[in-house]
């Protein structure tokens, strides 16, 4: 079988979320379930070619739509067992960003259309038995599958549903989709273009990345207005609980940390702690330390964090925040930052940074409104800290207070500032008790989380499929 894996994004090439992670995780894994994959990625020009040796293939595509004509240069090379493609095309590739800076870079339709076609064409070029495509940038690869009678099956991963693809009817032209497309069982979404419609109505299949979001997703609380589509293509919809690379993610042997340590020999992860501690100006050694790694916006709970600092503040706890995001909480987490002297900001992205914090803390705050999957609360259960979380999505999935299933935190169900701030007096009542909170932990680092299992399932679709 034959499976070319597209996604905008993965990890180390280029990085923004959990679905980097993903598109690196699972095809490595999925090579070693024996299937033969190829994976389809734009050539940002920050990514590091010579690092990578990422070389020409000598061979290329040219792509006519939209009254123009696209040449698009391919490359590739192997990363640890898998086969990388890169599609080189100025306007997809010369940026500083996948997405935008600040904010969405206005002919983003135009740039993943490039990508889409590109999909399509190399799906029939490398004769391909099935397309994996994941979020809006790859969704309408799709709909131009079945409009060019390509043999290959699709498989589409929604791994956000609040990111779209929303724009003008004017796109269609543009992006060299039919007109005909423009209708509600379609594309159509109040007057506008939806991409994410059009991978949910052409693929063959239809998978989140958790099984709880997957039937989040059909009510109007968590659907984002397509609750209703969703319900009607809902009989090819399935929620395959996402994982983590357990050879990146892994305290006994992660190069970032200053100590490695492992269940049965912990004492590495109180030099980790100490080390950050030191690092970030945080003096309170006795308290727990608390850490939330994530993107600055709604989604992630940011807002009811800041509400919450002050009330932290005088807990007796360290609480060390690395992210980037909207500028409007970098601000207010700043101001936080600044009045407290155990409220710690780390603004950027820093990939060793986030490993290092992980080996630190004790508990990882995860008060997401809603989250798909969450990889962040899988990287800590590994390296040893206890999840404080919400209950929704893949966090009801992998996090649970009460029963002695897999993955043990502290969860609150209602969606405020005083439920969260309930869990984290939950969670210092906890660590008073150091014997039961040393027993969670060590339950946690034992826990499988994975990427094999998510490729195992993933390996079965595809057989289905194909
Ligand atoms: P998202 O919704 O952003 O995709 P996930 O929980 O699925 O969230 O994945 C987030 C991934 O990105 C995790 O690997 C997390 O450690 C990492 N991450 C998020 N923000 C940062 C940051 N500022 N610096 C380093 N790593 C980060």
């Amino acid at each position: 079988m034959k499976l070319l894996f597209a996604a905008a994004e993965a990890f180390p090439f280029v990085k923004t979320g959990g679905l980097a992670d993903m598109a690196h995780a699972l095809p490595k894994a999925l090579v070693k379930e024996g299937v033969a994959v190829e994976t389809l990625l734009p050539l940002y020009r920050f990514v590091d070619r010579a690092r990578f040796g990422i070389e020409p293939l000598g061979e290329g595509l040219t792509l006519e739509f939209g009254g123009k004509r696209f040449e698009v240069a391919l490359f590739g090379c192997r990363y640890e067992g898998v086969r990388h493609t890169f599609l080189y095309e100025p306007t997809l590739c010369e940026r500083d960003h996948p997405y935008g800076l600040g904010g969405d870079y206005p002919d983003n339709d135009l740039r993943f259309a490039i990508f889409c076609h590109a999909i399509a064409a190399l799906a029939t070029r490398r004769n391909a038995d099935l397309v994996h495509l994941n979020d809006w940038h790859t969704a309408l690869a799709a709909l131009l599958m079945r409009d060019q009678g390509v043999a290959a099956r699709s498989l589409f991963t929604i791994h956000n549903l609040a990111y779209q693809g929303l724009f003008e009817a004017a796109t269609l032209k543009r992006c060299g989709i039919a007109p005909t497309h423009f209708t509600m069982e379609e594309l159509e979404f109040y007057g506008r273009v939806n991409w994410m419609k059009g991978g949910i109505a052409y693929a063959d299949r239809v998978t989140t990345v958790s099984p709880t979001y997957a039937q989040e997703i059909q009510t109007p609380e968590f659907g984002c207005g397509l609750e209703g589509f969703l319900r009607k293509h809902a009989a090819k919809l399935t929620g395959i609980l996402n994982g983590i690379d357990t050879d990146l993610f892994d305290p006994a042997a992660d190069a970032a940390l200053p100590a490695r340590y492992r269940v049965g020999a912990m004492g590495g992860k109180g030099r980790c702690k100490a080390a950050y501690l030191e690092e970030a100006g945080l003096k309170h050694s006795g308290w727990p330390l608390f850490i939330f790694i994530g993107r600055f916006v709604e989604q992630k709970g940011v807002d009811w964090l800041v509400e919450a600092a002050p009330k932290l503040a005088k807990m007796p706890m360290n609480l060390a925040i690395l992210g980037e995001g909207e500028a409007r909480w970098h601000g207010l987490l700043e101001a936080a930052a600044g009045c407290y002297d155990n409220i710690h900001l780390t603004f950027g992205y820093d990939e060793g940074l986030s490993h290092r914090m992980y080996a630190a803390a004790d508990f990882l705050l995860m008060p997401s409104r809603f989250e798909p999957c969450g990889l962040n609360q899988m990287i800590a259960m590994r390296y040893g800290a206890l999840p404080v979380a919400h209950s929704v999505g893949g966090l009801r999935d992998t996090v649970h207070e009460t029963e002695a299933r897999c993955g043990r935190g502290i969860l609150f169900d209602t969606p405020d500032v005083s439920a969260l701030l309930a869990a984290v007096e939950r969670a210092l009542s906890l660590y008073e008790k150091r014997r039961r909170y040393a027993a969670w932990r060590r339950f946690n680092m034992a826990c499988d989380f994975s990427i094999a299992q998510t490729a195992k399932r993933y390996a079965d679709l595809y057989r289905e499929l194909a």
